[in-house]
Parts: structure tokens; sequence; C-alpha cells
């Protein structure tokens, strides 16, 4: 087996007392890990089925995610924050064999599951294991599929992206060519299992060196509690999170001196709350991927994060980049590797299009200075005003340094002079007064004339992906709306 599923066994034989994983409470041991993953392996469920887990981060649900690998089957996790159709439509695409859930759960996958064999939590645990006796199969090749994610999709149909044994090892062992993963590591696992992030960041590859996870449910106050208390040494997550724990109250007085390092990407970081987080000694490490890339495809070292806390770091060791129709600046970013997906599960034509020669295209407008990658901007997500390029992106960091404004989106609409012009939604802080037309007047001091908005919206707060992306769609739905 040369699986993913093998690795606790693995791990098991060079020491089987570490500490492996664990959730609230002590961990078990690599041993006790390996037993548990092989009992919970003896079931009816066949090599190449799919077994959905609908829940939230638990210790379990690791157990899960090796016992599935180990049987050659696929393990499908699956966001509990989906809206039922959408649970619906993931559901018919994978065609699960089994679909495990948390407690929380189980009404929404008592109704959704019809005709799947449904098994609940750590209990279901059980069921599972009496459910058949056939052995695991140990002929699981690099080659197989071992997950299917599907992208967070601010827009249409969800997209399962399968990743092969050999796109988990080799992110594993990208990660492991940036930063030094030690087997006396206690990572946190706090980022969602059902993005790339949870699993291939941080948490595989600390398992795969020996170390141990605590496998939580995220909340800003026990993250924080947790990393104290339990002298944790390394976690990941999306700038979203480490906005809400640096706005703790507990952040301030948090010890959090036995942090060795912290990743945070999958959407542009605020860099007021990474300054926050550097103010209190914590090395955070930029990194740049995407699901299909499983995630890696960028990572800052210690070395370039402390010279250019900005940038989102150099490629991973098995990556190759190709930065498309630059001319000097921005351009389409490219990416070829072994721990590329394999394809979009079942359709060929979205695969096709995603895919050139062997490269992903990643969608996403990046700037390479000094062999450093700076992501700019969604591709699509630029627009052109008056002929000029308009990344949002270069506008919303403007416009969320002014002094006042907590946070800002600029999408561009049609406009009958200049093709599309820029029209801001602003998150203010509490209490600060500004009006649209002064914020206009500060960014006319910053930027490009063509690059300010033409119109301010001010709003409560801003419509996000449980990853923390914004639903610019939303954003543009309604302008539409709006437009007489
Ligand atoms: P997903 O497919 O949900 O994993 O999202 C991947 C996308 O997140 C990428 O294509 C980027 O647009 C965005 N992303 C990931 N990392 C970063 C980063 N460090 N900075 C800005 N955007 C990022
Ligand atoms: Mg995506």
């Amino acid at each position: 087996d040369q699986g993913t599923g093998s690795w606790p066994y693995r791990r098991s034989r060079i020491d089987p007392t570490a500490p492996a994983l664990g959730g609230d409470g002590d961990p078990i041991g690599y041993g006790e890990l390996a037993a548990r993953v092989d009992r919970l392996a003896s079931t009816g469920i066949r090599h190449g089925d799919r077994v959905a887990y609908l829940g939230w981060n638990r210790p379990e649900a690791f157990e899960l995610f090796f016992a599935v690998c180990r049987l050659g089957a696929v393990f499908v996790p699956v966001s509990p924050r989906l809206a039922f159709p959408e649970l619906l439509d993931v559901l018919k695409d994978c065609a699960p064999a089994a679909l495990f859930h948390d407690d929380d759960q189980r009404t929404t996958a008592e109704v959704a599951s019809g005709g799947i064999a449904l098994v609940c939590g750590p209990g279901g645990q059980h069921a599972m294991t009496e459910a058949g006796d056939t052995p695991p199969r140990r002929d699981v090749t690099l080659e197989d599929p071992a997950v299917i994610l599907y992208t967070s999709g601010t827009t249409g149909m969800p997209k399962g992206a399968v990743l092969s044994h050999g796109s988990l090892l080799f992110n594993t062992v990208n990660q492991l060519a940036h930063v030094d993963v030690l087997s006396t590591d206690r990572a946190l696992v706090i980022a969602p299992l059902f993005h790339a992030t949870g699993l291939g960041q941080v948490g595989l590859p600390t398992l795969f060196k020996g170390g141990s996870l605590l496998v939580q449910r995220f909340s800003a106050g026990k993250a924080l509690k947790t990393i104290e208390e339990r002298r944790i040494t390394a976690f990941t997550a999306v700038p979203t999170m480490l906005r809400m724990m640096s706005a703790d109250p507990a952040f301030e007085k948090a010890d959090l001196s036995a942090l060795r390092y912290v990743v945070h990407g999958g959407s542009p970081a605020d860099p007021r709350v990474v300054d926050a987080w550097r103010a209190k000694g914590v090395t955070l490490l930029q990194g740049y991927g995407m699901t299909e890339a499983a995630p890696g495809v960028t990572l800052a070292t210690e070395r370039t994060a402390a010279a250019e806390p900005r940038s989102a770091g150099v490629p991973h060791f098995f990556t190759d980049l190709s930065v498309r129709t630059a001319r000097g600046g921005a351009g389409e970013l490219w990416v070829r590797g072994p721990h590329l997906f394999t394809g979009y599960h079942g359709q060929p034509e979205a695969t096709a299009e995603a895919m050139d020669d062997g490269w992903f295209r990643t969608g996403d407008a990046v700037r390479l200075e000094n062999g450093q990658v700076y992501v700019v901007d969604r591709v699509k997500d630029m627009f052109i005003s008056g002929g000029e390029n308009v990344y949002p992106a270069e506008v919303e960091a403007r416009l969320d340094a002014l002094e006042g404004v907590r946070e800002s989106v600029v999408v561009g609409v049609d406009d009958a002079e200049w093709g599309q012009v820029g029209a801001a939604f602003v998150v203010l802080e509490e209490g600060a007064r500004l009006t649209g037309e002064q914020i206009r007047e500060r960014l006319r001091g910053e930027l490009a004339a063509f690059k300010v908005p033409r119109s301010v919206r001010f709003v409560p707060r801003l419509p996000r992906t449980p990853t923390g992306k914004i639903r610019r769609t939303d954003l543009v739905a309604r302008l539409a709306r709006e437009a007489p």
C-alpha cells in the first residue's frame, strides 16, 4: 500500500507510542491510530467507492480519511455550510457509498442521504466496523484517487477536484522542503478539512514527520486557549481566522511563545493583521495555492518572510511556474507539478478547460519579483477602464489602509463612457464617519484616476464564502438590481 492510508502504520513502526492525533483531550499514539484505522477499514466499502463526511473538524474525521484511503476508496469531505440544494448537488455528483456525519448534521444527512448508507460520528464508526469484515486491500498506488474536494465555488456548479495519493505525497514533500517540520511538533488543525488547506498544509506534513495533530472546530477564543495551554507549535489558517483571533480580547495577553510557524493563505492577508501577529513574535509564512494543487504552489520560508512579509514566497520544490502574457507587469500564473489534481470528477470538459498541455491555468494574476510571487488578483476580477487594466485588489489595499475603513471590495461595472468603472463596497470601523466623496478624495492622492472607484456604497459586512473569499458575484448582482 503506497497510499496515504498506510502512513499511520508506517509511522507506528518508527515509534508506536509517539502522540499522533487528538481533539480536546490527550492525543492517541501512532500504534493506536494505526489499529483504529485498520479496524475502521474492515468494512464493506470497496476499492474506488466514494465515502463522504459531512461535518466539522474532529480527530475522527482524520481517522476516517486514513481508513477510506487504506481501502483504496475516495474520501469526500463536505462542508456543513453548504445550502441544502448545494449539498444534494455534491452528493449527486460523487454518488458516495456511505455518508458519515457528525451529530450536528444528523437531520441534514438523514434527509439528504436517500439510498446512501448513513453512518454517524464516532458511534457510527462502530456501525461501519461491524458492517463487514473484508480485510483492507494493500494494493493502493500513488495514481489512485484519494480525495475529492469540492472547490468553494463562488460561482456556478460545484466542481470536485480529484487528488491522488501522489498529489498528497508530493504536496507533503513540497511543504517539508520549505518548512522544518519536527517530530516534536504539536500542530493545531483549525482550517476546515473540507478544504485542501486543512488536510494538506501543516496537517499531513506534520503526521508524515511523526508530530502530533489536535483537530478542532474553529472558534477564535478556543483556538487561542488551545495554542497557549497545549503549547501548539504550528497551525495553518485563512486570513479571516487570523483576523478573528487577533481581534479577540484574549489575543493581547495570549502566550504564543511555543508557536514556531503559522501558515496563512487562501485569500489576501490584511497587512494590519499580519503586523499584529508579527508584533507578538510569531513567524507568519504566507502560502499561495488552490484546491487543484493539493494545495501548495508557493510558500514563504523564514528567510523570505523576514525580508518580504507581503510576498507569497517562492515556488515549491516540485512546482514549475509560468507567468503568461506578462509584459513586465502582472500576468496569469500557470502551474505544473506532480502534486496537481488529476481532474474534476466526472467533468472532462471542465478539466480540459482548466488544463493546457500539463499546465493548470490558475486564473490568478501574479507578479514575479526577485524570484518571489506576489498575488495581484483574479484575472477575471480585473476590469478595463478606458483601456487601462484595473486590479481591484490593488485598489482595495489602498482603501483598507484608510483610517476608519475596516474592509472593502471593488468590482467593475459597465459604463457608457469608459467601458467599465469601479464600484466600491466599504465596511467602516465602528464609529467612523466618512462619506463616499471623502474616500474618493483620499484615493485620488494615491492612485491613478482610472483606478479610483466611481461610486462608494457603505455596507455592514461583505458576503463571504466559508474560506473567507468575497462573493463578488453577489455584489455585482446587487448592483444590477439597483440599476434602473
Ligand atoms: P481554492 O480553490 O478555494 O483553494 O482557492 C484558491 C484561490 O485562492 C486561488 O486561486 C487564489 O485566487 C486565492 N488565494 C490563495 N492563496 C492566496 C494568497 N496567499 N493571496 C491571495 N489570494 C490567494
Ligand atoms: Mg478555486
